[in-house]
């Protein structure tokens, strides 16, 4: 049995961080659809469903690698957004983040008091801050 699925598995593509995450979308589906009770929802879940079991036994290796590549940097974007968020809350006492006026670049300063002027790391623009 775990010999033929091995066999029938051979050359297909499997699973990847964005099957995982197609799964996963459809159990927040099917929960959702236990209150919702809309075919709409099913419809999409069915949808989501397929396109994972698609993605598993593709044999298009490099296509299904460029779509996880794909998947994976916006994801990452998504924990950086995230993981910028906690931090600002974590160092809220000690540091200030404001933005910079030239490049709209995330800047964070020292908590103390008084007008400093300073230099943006990324474009170079002087200006004061007061904090
Ligand atoms: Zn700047």
């Amino acid at each position: 049995m775990f010999a033929k699925l091995r066999q029938f598995m051979q050359g297909r593509y499997g699973s990847d961080q964005l099957n995982t995450a197609l799964v996963i979308t459809v159990l927040v589906l099917s929960i959702i659809n236990m209150f919702a009770h809309s075919p709409v929802v099913f419809a999409l879940e069915v949808a989501v469903m397929l396109w994972a079991v698609y993605r598993m036994l593709s044999r298009k290796i490099q296509t299904r690698l460029r779509e996880n590549k794909a998947f994976l940097s916006g994801w990452n974007k998504v924990k950086q957004f995230f993981a910028r968020i906690k931090n600002r809350i974590k160092d809220r006492k000690t540091h200030v983040y404001m933005k910079c006026p030239e490049c709209k670049a995330q800047l964070r300063f020292k908590r103390v008091k008084g007008e400093h002027g300073v230099r943006c790391p990324k474009c170079g623009a002087q200006f004061n801050v007061k904090i």
